[in-house]
C-alpha cells in the first residue's frame, strides 16, 4: 500500500481509548478532557474488522495506544483478536506503565510483542507532580515486569522539560548501562492544553545528548531490533541498552513516515498533526467495504506535517489522536 509520495504504509497506531488514569502536564488538563461517549468508541470487534480489512493491503505492525490503553477493560482480549489476523507480524503497546506489573504476563500470553513505557521521572514525588496523580508508578518495577514476561525490546519514553525533569536525563541514560532497555528522550511538543508549559520548556535534542555524554562516550547505534519509530540511537561502550532522541521540534521524519493512526472513535488519520482524516466507523457500522476509504486517506496523506512551519492552531492533545 503506497501513498501518493511512494511511502509504504505498514504500521497502524490504534487508540483504544481517549481516557487516562494520569493527567500529564504536557498532555491533559487536570480536570480531564471532554471524553468520547461510549457508543462512539469502536468496539474491539470493530477495531479487529478494520485491521482485518487493512492486512491484505500490506498492514503488518500495530501499536495500541490512547489515552491509556491499559485502562480499557479486557485489553488482553483485543491483543488476542489482533494477533490472530493473517499478516499481522508485530503488536506493540504504548503505556504509562502503571498497570504493567499486574498485566504484563497476560498481555505477553495474548501475543503482545513489545512495549513503550512513558516515564518522565525516577523520583516518586516528581512522577506525582508531572502526572498529577499518585498511583505509585515505579518505572523500574514496570520495565522489569515487562522484561520478565518476555515483552521485548522495552523502550522508555521520557518527555524532557526544562526546569521540570531535565536534571534527570543523566539518571535515565545511566539505566541503559544496567538494563537492556532503550531510553528515548522526546522533545516536548506544543500541542493540547499546555497551559503550564511553553516553548521555554523545550530542551533541544543536541543539548540532551551533550548532557548525557558526561557519562561516557556515546556511539551511534542501530537501535533496538524491531523498531519502527523515528528515533536516532546511541550506546555507551559495553551497555546492554541504548539511548535515543526523538526530535519532532528540531527535525521532521515525514519523508520516511510509515504510519497511520486510528482514533478511538474510528477516524483514520494519516498525519499526527493537521486534520487529515477519514471517518471509517460509520461505513463500518453500515457494513460497507472500507477499502475506498483507505485509498482516499492515503491519497490525502500530506507530504509533511505543519508543526514546524508553525501553521498550527487548535492542535489536539496527543491523547485524543493516539500519540
Ligand atoms: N498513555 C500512553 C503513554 O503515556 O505512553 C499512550 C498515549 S501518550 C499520548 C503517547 C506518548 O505521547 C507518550 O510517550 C507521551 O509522553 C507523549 N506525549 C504526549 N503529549 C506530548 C507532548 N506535548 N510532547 C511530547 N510528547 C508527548
Ligand atoms: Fe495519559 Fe499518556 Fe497523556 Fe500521560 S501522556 S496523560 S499517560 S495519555
Amino acid at each position: 500500500m503506497l501513498d501518493q509520495f511512494g511511502r509504504s504504509i505498514e504500521y497502524l497506531r490504534i487508540s483504544v481509548t481517549d481516557r487516562c488514569n494520569f493527567r500529564c502536564q504536557y498532555c491533559m488538563p487536570v480536570e480531564g478532557l471532554p471524553w468520547l461517549p461510549k457508543q462512539e468508541i469502536l468496539r474491539y470487534e470493530e477495531i479487529t474488522e478494520i485491521v482485518r480489512q487493512l492486512a491484505p493491503l500490506g498492514l503488518r505492525r500495530l501499536r495500541l495506544t490512547g489515552g491509556e490503553p491499559t485502562i480499557r477493560p479486557d485489553l488482553v482480549a483485543l491483543v488476542q483478536q489482533l494477533k490472530a489476523i493473517d499478516g499481522i507480524e508485530d503488536i506493540a503497546l504504548s503505556t504509562n506503565g502503571v498497570k504493567l506489573p499486574q498485566m504484563a504476563r497476560e498481555l505477553a500470553a495474548a501475543g503482545l510483542d513489545r512495549v513503550n513505557i512513558s516515564a518522565d521521572s525516577l523520583r516518586p514525588d516528581r512522577v506525582k507532580a508531572i502526572a498529577r496523580r499518585d498511583l505509585g508508578f515505579d518505572l523500574i518495577a514496570a520495565a522489569k515486569a515487562a522484561q520478565d514476561a518476555g515483552i521485548t525490546p522495552i523502550k522508555i519514553n521520557v518527555v524532557v522539560m526544562r526546569g521540570i525533569n531535565d536534571d534527570e536525563v543523566v539518571d535515565f541514560a545511566a539505566l541503559t548501562r544496567d538494563y537492556p532497555w532503550h531510553v528515548r528522550f522526546i522533545e516536548l511538543m506544543p500541542v493540547g492544553e499546555l497551559r503550564e508549559l511553553t516553548w521555554d520548556h523545550v530542551v533541544p535534542s543536541a543539548e540532551i545528548l551533550s548532557r548525557i555524554a558526561t557519562l561516557g562516550e556515546l556511539r551511534a547505534d542501530a537501535g533496538p531490533p524491531r523498531g519502527n519509530g523515528p528515533a536516532v540511537y546511541h550506546r555507551f561502550a559495553g551497555a546492554p541498552g541504548s539511548v535515543g532522541v526523538i526530535t519532532p521540534m528540531t527535525h521532521t521524519y515525514c519523508s520516511t513516515c510509515n504510519r497511520v493512526r486510528l482514533t478511538a472513535d474510528g477516524r483514520l488519520r494519516t498525519c499526527l498533526f493537521g486534520d487529515h482524516e477519514v471517518v471509517l466507523r460509520d461505513a463500518l457500522r453500515r457494513g460497507e467495504p472500507l477499502r475506498p476509504l483507505f485509498e482516499k486517506a492515503l491519497a490525502e496523506k500530506p507530504k509533511e506535517h505543519e508543526l514546524l512551519q508553525m501553521r498550527v492552531g487548535g492542535l489536539r492533545a496527543l491523547s485524543q489522536v493516539g500519540g
